[in-house]
């Protein structure tokens, strides 16, 4: 099998695993215990806190939670300073980002979306049209987990505090952390959400970084753990896979990785009909194709059938009929439905992706008859 569907999930590393497992082997206790084995998991959690603080540049803290629509859905909820304020969402947002912002036009609060340049970015232009002084709360992906395009967030977020003295900018970071470099406090954004699974550690755990000064309300009310703001006994083995994840997957290999990416697109974009969703600053973790005439679900199937794992758009995304974010990027219905998603990860090598190449011309000659 050759797994091509990493934005969607990747295999835990097996130094993750290992990890994890001495949790439930050794370290099961519940870190709120008052005894020695329990204050040994209370350690590890602040530990990988403390590393994962300091990798996102530190002025920040890090909260746990159980997955990145977690994170989401609190800063959403809880993002808007008194509650006043209008709201400035890029139309690019993972479907946990563009649902919470639903929620919040139903509560009332006037929620403008930020149009999409063609390569997939934010169309910056739009966006300074759209943020006035009077906007509280803005949220712009990172990377967007169709296509790969890079948002300047930075940039984006130095525009919205000039604009507005009140805003708070969160960013999804999900398809970036581990994968290009983000320095938070830097950067000047308030907010970041994350998720173990997309860089090698387990499901069911995720995080919000959080700038000092900025108090957000509790999420889950109960026994005080995470500092007050989410209760609930923390997953101390997931939570300590996260951070041995993010070590090792801040270490591949970038040039490595758009090697591979590089490989597949030339090979497939030699073929009449295909093109390439990307952008002028483009993750080498994602390729986004179009393929005239072909149905993807049908080409999906048989990839699967002959071993090559290939995703259609987001995981969460695939089974809704429309492509939200490839409407945003003016792409046509045909271009539409003929739309894959190859996402690489640490373990693709290059004889992997040549064989899959070649795999999927084959399968699309099949197809086109
Ligand atoms: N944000 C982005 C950009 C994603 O790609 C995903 C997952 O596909 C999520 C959020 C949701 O992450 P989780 O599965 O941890 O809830």
């Amino acid at each position: 099998m050759i797994y091509l569907d990493n934005a969607a999930t990747t295999k835990p590393f097996k130094q993750v695993t290992d990890v994890i497992n001495r949790f439930y082997d050794e370290l099961y206790f519940n870190p709120s215990s008052l005894y020695a084995p329990a204050y040994a998991v209370a350690d590890e959690i602040e530990k990988t806190r403390e590393f994962m603080q300091t990798y996102l540049g530190g002025g920040g803290k890090v909260y746990f939670t159980s997955c990145a629509t977690e994170s989401n859905t609190w800063v959403y909820n809880s993002g808007i300073k008194n509650k006043k304020g209008n709201v400035v969402v890029s139309m690019g947002e993972h479907a946990s980002g563009y649902e919470n912002a639903q929620t919040l036009i139903s509560k009332g609060y006037d929620v403008r979306f930020v149009k999409l340049l063609s390569d997939g970015r934010i169309d910056e232009s739009d966006f300074e049209k759209k943020v006035d002084a009077n906007t509280a709360f803005v949220s712009v992906i990172h990377c967007s987990n169709e296509t790969g395009a890079i948002n300047d967030i930075q940039h984006l977020a130095n525009i919205a505090k000039s604009i507005s003295e009140k805003v708070l900018f969160h960013s999804d970071g999900v398809q970036a952390l581990g994968k290009i470099p983000v320095n938070c406090n830097a950067c000047g954004i308030d907010f970041y959400s994350m998720s173990a699974h997309k860089i090698g550690g387990a499901k069911g755990t995720g995080a919000l970084w959080v700038r000092d000064g900025i108090r957000l309300n509790p999420l889950l009310p109960g026994g005080g753990q995470e500092k007050g703001f989410r209760s609930g006994t923390e997953n101390a083995a997931g939570i300590a896979g996260f951070g041995e994840a993010l070590k090792i997957h801040s270490r591949v290999d970038y040039d490595r990785i758009a090697e591979l990416r590089q490989i597949m697109k030339n090979g497939l974009t030699k073929i009449v009909g295909v093109t390439v969703n990307e952008s002028k600053n483009q993750s080498p973790y994602i390729l986004s194709l179009s393929i005239e005439g072909i149905k993807s679900e049908i080409l999906q199937r048989k990839l699967a059938e002959k071993g090559v794992l290939i995703g259609l758009g987001s995981a969460c995304s695939s089974k809704l009929k429309k492509n939200r974010i490839l409407s945003a990027m003016n792409r046509t219905m045909s271009h539409i439905e003929g739309s894959i998603r190859i996402s690489f990860g640490a373990s693709n090598i290059n004889d992997d992706i040549k064989a899959a190449t070649e795999t999927i011309k084959e399968t699309i000659q099949q197809l086109r008859g």
